[in-house]
């Protein structure tokens, strides 16, 4: 299958970004889209939407952002503390937006598991279905998210 231009740019930009340490691909080497769809099928195994889970990071996140680096409950099960790091980040695919690099973890009390993501991820998963490459610091396991966020 041949690939439209555009995706072999945007896997470029993936691969070799210097925002992301190791770019957003990680040691990851299959093509964007056999990442895209591998989780996509992943996520309909666990029973969940994109848009679910964006919702629920997206909520975790602003209560922890009011604990200003504190640990804050969010609720029965989660935790979560966010770290301010300055600045923002642009979204890799080729459209206009910044993200805040702010940074939360949340751990679950349940299970003791953790799990950390940034404003860029939750836009990253929510508009394009994108957890970043394995290997990749910000890769978000789809199991392992639901696991410790619901
Ligand atoms: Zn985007």
């Amino acid at each position: 299958m041949k690939q439209p231009p555009d995706i072999q740019k945007l896997e470029e930009t993936l691969n070799a970004s210097k925002i992301s340490a190791g770019g957003f691909m990680g040691s990851d080497r299959r093509p964007l889209q056999e990442i895209l769809e591998a989780d996509a099928s992943e996520l309909v195994r666990l029973g969940h939407t994109t848009s679910g889970i964006a919702d629920r990071m997206r909520h975790i996140m602003a209560s922890a952002e009011r604990g200003l680096g504190s640990w804050v409950q969010v609720d029965d099960t989660i935790q979560a503390s966010a770290t301010d790091t300055r600045g923002v980040l642009p979204c890799p695919w080729p459209h206009p937006g910044t993200y805040l690099k702010t940074a939360v973890v949340a751990r679950n009390t349940r299970t003791g598991k953790t799990i950390r993501w940034s404003a860029l991820s939750i836009h990253l998963i929510e508009e394009h279905g994108f957890f970043e490459g394995q290997g990749s610091a910000f890769r978000l396991e789809p199991d392992i998210l639901v696991d410790v966020i619901f």
